[in-house]
């Protein structure tokens, strides 16, 4: 019997193959283009080396044991530049942008989906303190740093409860979620308590961007971001879930009980909360559509290359009807990757990008990291003037309608690469039959893997909604964090 195991030769997509449309802007901007290539090829180079070899082992070692965390290929991410992408480039993070982050996303999940979510849900945790200007860059400075030594810091997001899933996720439903959390307003900060579930990374995680309501009978207008310090008292992991597919990441349930976090770690305003989700979600959905597009390219390229060298399959590859499935496949795969490219660039140059062109964020660049971690400094950078200011700017850079029309395209990448993924796994695993060659065993990992692409960052129903509001009925969502607002003694909107 052939094994398969080896990657198949020549099926995977150079860059202008998968995007054709980077032939026409590489005419303007050469730079950009050579740019995405060498992340590609390095990011490729990666995950053939490390993740692909390891998929199946770690798939199954997690599965007896959802608690089993593979540090070591955290570490050879963090040396190959996988956790520091995102980070400002101010602070020696690789300073990318949303399309460079899905370019890198397929890539990493045409090889192993859920390695790649330990790499994904860290860049999450990160999204909403990179709306925050230059405040917290002494922790992504420490993050950068971690990634130079032994033990790399990771980072989750913890948004969903065990009774509010969906609802977090859309500012109307909000109104109406079972949110059971609650973060106190105590002296020289808050005191957060709840349950958190199914957070990816949540039980490994160093640092932790936290969603609560400062009170819980307005949770819309109060709903916080916090950076939560794992080593904190009264944060613990309760339990990591047994998980159906991309288990080499932990999904936790995470217990607050009475966490102080202090006023500076405060991630933009009491009740910007709402609004930062919605940005955040419309720059996160792209690279899930792009988590999905790899997975499904895994399994083609997977099933490609068993029907080409295995001799079990001879014949396979001259039936029209395998031919018209692969076709088919080939053709859901570009389309769910043309989807989050525009997704992307739309939230790159039309949403996000004039914010972060902008003469401020950039002179931002000369000033040493020291500075940034000075008390006086931060206190100024965290004072409620300074962060009208920002909200300001983000104001004057984008408007919500910009950022409802973005969340509307990554919306439609998001819920058309789950789609793909799951029908071209499935399309996999039925030619392949009932083969004992390897290939069988990643494919149908793969197909587990799926799955998740239609439920997290929103599930498909969501993600067709905010479609519906945003690209169909033309809804304009607020987004953007107001300039002004009244706020009672205690800094809470009202
Ligand atoms: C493995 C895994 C990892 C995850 N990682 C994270 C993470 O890192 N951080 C985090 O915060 N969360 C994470 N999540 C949570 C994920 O985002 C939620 O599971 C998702 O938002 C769905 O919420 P729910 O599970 O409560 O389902 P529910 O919201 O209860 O939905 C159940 C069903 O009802 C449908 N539904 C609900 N409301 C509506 C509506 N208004 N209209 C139409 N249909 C509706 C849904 O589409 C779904 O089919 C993760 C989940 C999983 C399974």
């Amino acid at each position: 019997m052939a094994a398969t195991n080896a990657a198949p030769t020549g099926t995977a997509p150079s860059l202008r193959e998968a995007f054709p449309r980077l032939r026409h802007l590489e005419q303007h901007d050469h730079g950009y283009v050579r740019r995405l290539e060498k992340l590609q090829r390095k990011t490729r180079k990666f995950a053939s080396a490390y993740l692909r070899p390891a998929a199946l082992e770690i798939d199954r070692r997690t599965g007896e044991d959802p608690s089993y965390f593979d540090w070591d290929l955290v570490r050879a991410g963090a040396r190959h530049g996988m956790l520091d992408f995102l980070l400002p480039s101010q602070i020696g993070g690789g300073g990318c942008l949303i399309a460079e982050c899905a370019i890198v996303m397929e890539e990493l999940c045409a090889a192993c989906p859920g390695l790649a979510l330990i790499f994904g849900a860290h860049g999450l945790g990160i999204s909403p303190l990179l709306l925050d200007g230059p405040l917290h860059w002494d922790v992504m400075a420490e993050l950068v740093e971690s990634t130079r030594g032994p033990d790399p810091l990771l980072m989750a997001c913890a948004l969903t409860e065990p009774d509010a899933g969906t609802d977090v996720e859309d500012v109307d439903l909000m109104a109406r979620a079972r949110i059971s959390s609650h973060a106190r307003r105590v002296p020289g900060g808050y005191s957060l308590s709840g349950t958190k579930r199914f957070i990816s990374n949540g039980g490994v995680a160093r640092w932790l961007t936290v969603l609560m309501p400062v009170d819980p009978k307005r949770p819309a207008e109060t709903w916080t971001c916090f950076l939560v310090d794992a080593e904190t008292k009264g944060f613990s992991v309760a339990r990591n879930e047994h998980k159906m597919g991309q288990r080499a990441c932990p999904a936790s349930e995470l217990t607050f009980d009475e966490v102080f976090v202090p006023d500076e770690r405060l991630v933009g305003r009491v009740g910007d909360g709402a609004g930062a989700t919605l940005i955040v979600l419309a720059a996160s959905r792209p690279p899930v559509g792009a988590i999905a597009t790899g997975i499904a390219r895994g399994a083609y390229e997977r099933l490609l290359g068993w029907l080409r060298s295995d001799p079990d399959a001879k014949g396979l590859l001259e039936r029209q009807t395998v031919q018209l499935k692969l076709a088919s496949m080939a053709e859901r795969i570009h389309l769910a990757r043309q989807a989050y490219m525009d997704a992307a660039v739309e939230m790159d140059v039309g949403t996000l990008g004039s914010a972060t062109r902008h003469p401020l964020m950039r002179s931002l660049r000369v000033v040493p990291n020291a500075v940034h971690k000075q008390r006086l400094v931060r206190r100024a950078v965290s004072a409620p003037r300074s962060r009208d200011a920002l909200a300001r700017l983000l104001g004057r850079m984008a408007d919500n309608a910009s950022v409802t029309r973005s969340l509307g395209l990554s919306s439609l990448a998001k819920a058309r690469g789950g789609d793909t993924a799951m029908s071209v796994t499935q399309d996999a695993l039925e030619i392949a039959g009932l083969t004992d060659a390897p290939v069988r065993l990643e494919l149908e990992k793969l197909w587990r893997d799926a799955k998740l692409c239609q439920i997290y960052e929103g599930t498909n129903q969501l993600n067709r909604i905010e479609v519906y509001r945003a690209l169909v009925a033309k809804q304009t969502m607020p987004a953007l964090p107001p300039v002004k607002r009244r706020v009672d003694a205690e800094g809470v909107a009202i």
